[in-house]
C-alpha cells in the first residue's frame, strides 16, 4: 500500500526545483497533486504532464502565492473538486539579495510577500477544511539561513525565520484538531535558485558541509514525504534541517 493513497496535496511553486521533487515523491506514493507556479506557464504544463506518469490526478495553476484572495479562491476550488485537502506544502520562494546598505524597500517587500505572507495566505485558507476533516499536515519550507542569518540576505533570512515562528504557533493552535505543522530548513540545495553561484562559491560552501556534497531536491522531498505521511503522526511544531550537517 502506498503511503499517500487517496490523499490530496497542494504545493506552492512546484514547476521546478524542490517543489517539483516534492510533487513527484507525493505522486509516486499515490497522492493527487495540485500545484502552482508563476512566471513560466509552459514549465508548469511540462511538470504537470511528467507528474501524471504516476497515475494520479494532477492540476497546475498559474497563481501568485502572495495574493491572499487568489490563494483563498484556489484552495476553495481544490476542496470542491477533491472533497478534501490533506497536505499543504508552502514551497514558493524567491531571493532578492543585497547588503542591507544597498537593499531597496521593494526588495524587502517582495521577499516578505512571496516567502512569508504566502504561508499565512495558504494556512488561513486550509484551516477550516482541515478542521472539518480533523486531519491535515502542513509543511513549510524555511531555510538554514532563517536559523543562522546570512550576510546579504536580511530580507530572505527574516522571511525564513518568520516561517519558523509561524510554524510553531500554528502547531500550537491546531494540534488539538489533528492538524500538524512542521518546517523543513534546507541547506545548500542544487536548484535554479543556487545555480547563480559560481563554482568557486559552491566549493566554498561544501567545505562547511560535513557530508561533503550539496543537497539535491530529492533530499528535501524525502523529508517532506515523511512529514506528509502518517509515519510522522506524532511530530508537530518541529524544524528539520536537511543540510548535510552544515548547521551542526
Ligand atoms: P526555484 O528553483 O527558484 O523554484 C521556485 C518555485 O517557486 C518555482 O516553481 C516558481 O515558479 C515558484 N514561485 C516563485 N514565486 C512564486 C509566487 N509568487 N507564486 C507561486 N509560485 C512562485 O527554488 P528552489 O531552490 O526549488 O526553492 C524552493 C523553496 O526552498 C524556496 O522557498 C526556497 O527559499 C527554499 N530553499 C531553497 C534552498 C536552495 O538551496 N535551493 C535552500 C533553502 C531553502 P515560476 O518559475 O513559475 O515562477
Amino acid at each position: 500500500m502506498k503511503q499517500l493513497t487517496g490523499k490530496t496535496a497542494f504545493i506552492t511553486g512546484a514547476s521546478r526545483g524542490i517543489g517539483k521533487a516534492i510533487a513527484h515523491s507525493f505522486a509516486e506514493q499515490g497522492a493527487n497533486i495540485v500545484f502552482t507556479h508563476l512566471s513560466s506557464v509552459e514549465q508548469g504544463q511540462v511538470t504537470a504532464d511528467e507528474l501524471k506518469v504516476h497515475g494520479v490526478e494532477v492540476h497546475a495553476y498559474r497563481s501568485d502565492a502572495s495574493n491572499f484572495s487568489a490563494v483563498n479562491d484556489l484552495i476553495q476550488k481544490i476542496v470542491q473538486d477533491f472533497g478534501r485537502l490533506d497536505i499543504l506544502v508552502n514551497n514558493a520562494g524567491i531571493t532578492r539579495d543585497n547588503l542591507l546598505l544597498r537593499m531597496s524597500e521593494q526588495d524587502w517587500d517582495e521577499v516578505m510577500q512571496v516567502n512569508l505572507k504566502s504561508v499565512f495566505n495558504t494556512i488561513k485558507a486550509v484551516t477550516k477544511p482541515m478542521i472539518s476533516q480533523r486531519y491535515g499536515s502542513i509543511i513549510n519550507i524555511s531555510s538554514v539561513v532563517g536559523i543562522k542569518g546570512n550576510a546579504g540576505q536580511v530580507n530572505y533570512a527574516a522571511s525564513k525565520a518568520g516561517i519558523i515562528g509561524l510554524t510553531k504557533s500554528v502547531a500550537l493552535e491546531l494540534g488539538s484538531r489533528n492538524i500538524r505543522c512542521n518546517a523543513i530548513a534546507p541547506g545548500f540545495i542544487q536548484t535554479a535558485m543556487t545555480e547563480e553561484l559560481s563554482q568557486a562559491a559552491t566549493e566554498e560552501w561544501v567545505k562547511y558541509i560535513p557530508l561533503k556534497r550539496v543537497g539535491m531536491p530529492e533530499d528535501v522531498a524525502n523529508c517532506a514525504l515523511f512529514l506528509a505521511s502518517d509515519t510522522s503522526s506524532y511530530i508537530t511544531g518541529q524544524v528539520i534541517q536537511v543540510d548535510g550537517g552544515m548547521l551542526t
